[in-house]
């Protein structure tokens, strides 16, 4: 099965994610996990991404595809794979509409996570209070400042991506505002698994 996870920051993708990878045992491709990776490694990709991602705003379209790219031509995305945060822009859903078609694959659906945008701040803080107190560390972006900026890039360059789909009769949309297993519910019914 071969899924994309459309919504805000906050929306809860990674959450849906995690589910679904032990649901479908099939791997969650995160862009923003593989940049925040390379950070962390010191990579000469993260050293161009850091300063980008903190700010809140968009990696080079080119930087992305070439991670998915790489990703998706792996024998541990041969049975499938849910795509977290990637395409974020018209440019990348065409560039992933070009890789899938070299390899013969396709999506079975594209699920977007619709969110009421005045709770995304308190769910983002309440994530970061949880990390807190399990003794992670909060990331460098989920700050007000980083998150008004994700959320303006969200509408101008993310939000156009959810028509670009629904053009193409592949989009799905949810209540992202019902509980964790009421969105896992509307998932599974939305990509045709029984619960
Ligand atoms: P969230 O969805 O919570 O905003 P992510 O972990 O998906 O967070 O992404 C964090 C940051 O990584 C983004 O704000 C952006 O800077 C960068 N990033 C991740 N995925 C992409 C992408 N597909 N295109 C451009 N930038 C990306």
């Amino acid at each position: 099965m071969r899924l994309v996870l459309l919504g805000p920051p906050g929306a809860g993708k990674g959450t849906q994610a995690g589910r679904l990878v032990a649901k479908h045992a099939i791997p969650q491709l995160s862009t923003g996990d593989m940049l925040r990776a390379a950070v962390a490694e010191g990579a000469p990709l993260g050293a161009q991404a850091k300063e980008i991602m903190n700010r809140g705003e968009l990696v080079p379209d080119e930087l992305v595809i070439d991670l998915i790219d790489q990703r998706i031509g792996e024998p541990e995305c041969a049975r499938g794979f849910i795509l977290d945060g990637f395409p974020r822009t018209i440019a990348q859903a065409r560039a992933l509409d070009v890789l899938l078609a070299e390899r013969r694959m396709n999506l079975d659906a594209v699920i977007e996570l619709v969110v009421d945008e005045d709770a995304l701040l308190a769910r983002v803080e309440n994530r970061n209070r949880e990390t807190l107190k399990a003794g992670g560390v909060v990331r460098a972006d989920d700050n007000p400042d980083s998150l008004k900026i994700r959320l303006k890039a969200y509408r101008a360059q993310t939000a156009p991506v959810s028509a670009y789909y629904a053009e193409r009769g592949a989009l799905k949309q949810v209540d992202g505002m019902a509980s964790i297993d009421e969105v896992t519910a509307a998932i599974d019914g939305a990509v045709g698994v029984r619960a």
